[in-house]
């Protein structure tokens, strides 16, 4: 079955057609700059790349031309849009109501819009992107894949936050954490890769990106994860602040007389390890280069970064009373050997032994702890799109 899977933002689209026998895939791209101007990237397999600027006033025009893209006589993967099987979407949050992928039907859209509140920048352009295909492929199922269901196996002790519990009831404040399709996989993975028992297993996975994220996985299902009622909590990230004390808001209101919108902002955009390097970047290519060129706020950007996931992953080590493989995915997770290192530096205490030699290779599959290793430790390149065309291979076959 050929599956288009598409990941809509408020202003970019990404999406890769994916062939789901043999798990490749058949093309990819982005739509960027969506209703400023707009801007095609599309990429058959072995083929060259072609960027085309065009007119997106909204996500129909996006979809609308790859689509168009996807047929084109001479660069196009597909002789029609018929081959085209099904769709699965990216959506961010689907709330305390949907714990699973599932087929999307008029119910599973009024869902996705009464998170709107909790996921207000994706959300509202997930929703655009299933309409989009709906209007311009009718009949073919659209299946939503949601970044907070894997996490809806938390207990409520760790997903309830220690506030009223009015504000429970009334507005479903709690932990729903982020990232789940990746977790899910990556879990999932980790479990095959090292010949697990999936019903009696214990995985920490570091998801560690742009966005950073760590979840306890317990016998393949979520027992906690580090990303709250939005993706501000947890981990120090590349511009986000992570945990923080919630009295520092009110302060810094006070004192610098911004609303707690703009305070927001700044934890969302302007924090992180942007903020510790003295705004040198987030990338963690720069940060380690100016590291090694003698930077003090770029070393402590990496050192503090690697501290807070080594606590979380101690903290989840209690929480599951044990842990059998801890992996390192997402770009930072993947690539950065340096970050890795000094976050197991501070795991000797659990028997973890490094391979410090395996700790030079990125981007593949592999494991890092040495052969006497009480744990195992390996990075496993996570790949959401595949993640999300199985979930929609499953449901869709299901349901014929
Ligand atoms: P993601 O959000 O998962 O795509 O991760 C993106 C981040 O991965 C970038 O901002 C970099 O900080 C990091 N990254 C990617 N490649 C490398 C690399 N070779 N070395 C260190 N960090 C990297």
């Amino acid at each position: 079955m050929k599956v288009l899977v598409v990941n809509c933002g408020s202003s970019s689209l990404k999406y890769q057609v994916i062939n789901s026998e043999t798990e490749e895939v058949e093309a990819k791209g982005l739509c960027e700059r969506i209703g400023i101007d707009g801007r095609l990237v599309y990429q058959p397999t072995g083929g060259e790349k072609e960027t085309t600027e065009a007119p997106m006033p909204t996500h129909n025009e996006a979809i609308q031309m790859v689509l168009d893209a996807l047929v084109n006589p001479k660069t196009g993967i597909l002789k029609s849009l018929d081959e085209i099987e099904a769709i699965g979407h990216r959506v961010l949050h689907g709330g305390a109501k949907l714990t699973a992928s599932c087929i999307i039907d008029d119910s599973v859209k009024a869902v996705i819009r009464e998170c709107f509140d909790l996921g207000p920048l994706h959300n509202p352009a997930n929703l655009m992107g299933i309409e989009a295909c709906q209007k311009l492929m009718p009949g073919k199922p659209n299946v939503a894949v949601f970044d907070t269901s894997f996490h809806q196996t938390m207990p409520p002790k760790a997903y309830r936050y220690a506030i009223p519990t009015k504000y429970y009831d009334k507005y479903a404040i709690r932990k729903y954490g982020f990232h789940g399709t990746s977790h899910k996989f990556v879990s999932k993975e980790t479990i095959k890769y090292l010949g697990l028992d999936p019903d009696n297993s214990k995985v920490i996975v570091a998801h560690l990106g742009n966005g950073a994220s760590i979840s306890a996985v317990l016998n393949g299902k979520c027992a906690d994860t580090s990303m709250g009622l939005t993706p501000l909590e947890g981990l120090i990230m590349g511009t986000r602040s992570g945990d923080l004390d919630p009295a520092v808001l009110e302060y810094l209101c006070n004192h610098e007389k911004i609303d707690i919108t703009e305070m927001l902002r700044i934890l969302n955009k302007e924090s992180g390890v942007f903020a510790l390097s003295d705004n040198l970047g987030s990338d963690f290519r720069d940060l380690e280069d100016a590291m090694n060129e003698g930077n003090e706020a770029a070393g402590l950007a990496i050192d503090a970064f690697a501290y807070r996931v080594a606590k979380y992953i101690g903290s989840y080590v209690a929480a599951m009373n044990g842990v059998d493989a801890i992996t390192f995915t997402g770009g930072i997770g993947e690539n950065a050997g340096l970050v890795r290192g000094k976050v197991l530096s501070y795991l000797g205490y659990l028997g973890i032994q490094i391979d410090e030699e395996a700790n030079k290779k990125r981007g593949e599959t592999f494991v890092l702890s040495s052969a006497d290793s009480k744990v195992k430790v390996i990075v496993l390149p996570t790949n959401e799109e595949l993640a999300i065309c199985r979930d929609t291979v499953e449901l869709v076959t299901a349901a014929k």
